[in-house]
């Protein structure tokens, strides 16, 4: 989880909201397709086609483009479908991990003050995610997101390969690398 600033709602979005939270809220003959694509496509802008959560890469060439995240579930709260503050690129392993579920105290990567190291830190032995517990009294909230998006599931063995490019200087680019806090 990488710090992520938020850039401006686009403006498709701000000129449909309306409209489309409407439709979700009635059910009437709603249909996700074709919004999502630009709507993703705006998401990954702002992590410059990183999951939002694990910082894995989204990139067409590779197993996984990304979705969409609804930070609050949109089938739990659907007047939030089309929120812009609450919607990120996210990768399909932390997506379905997370699937409906939603905690008061998840972090969110734009949030005011977040940054990786104040939050987290990686176990140089294990490459498990770990909450940075020095000095941090709210480390709870690190611990609940990494349970609640899974951050650590099917995610170490990747680090340590990761690493190892990293290591032997594979990237000459940090942002195509994934997992860019290591
Ligand atoms: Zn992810």
């Amino acid at each position: 989880m990488i710090k992520m600033k938020r850039n401006k709602i686009p403006v498709f979005l701000k000129n449909n909201k309306k409209k489309w939270t409407n439709a979700f809220l009635t059910g009437s003959s709603f249909s996700w397709h074709n919004k999502q694509k630009e709507l993703l496509k705006s998401l990954k802008d702002m992590t410059l086609s990183h999951c939002a959560f694990c910082d894995d890469i989204l990139v067409p060439k590779g197993s996984d483009n990304g979705e969409i995240e609804h930070f609050r579930p949109k089938e739990k709260y659907k007047k939030y479908a089309f929120a812009w503050a609450n919607l990120y690129p996210i990768c399909r392993s932390c997506n379905g991990t997370k699937n409906d579920r939603f905690d008061k105290l998840l972090l969110r990567p734009d949030e005011n003050e977040f940054n990786f190291s104040n939050w987290f830190r990686l176990d140089p032995s294990t490459f498990e995610l770990k909450p940075e517990k020095i000095g941090n009294p709210n480390w709870i909230r690190a611990e609940i997101t990494i349970e609640l998006y899974g951050l650590n599931k099917n995610k170490t063995t990747r680090r340590l390969f990761e690493h190892d490019r990293i290591a032997n200087n594979q990237y000459e680019n940090k942002d195509n690398q994934p997992f860019r806090f290591i």
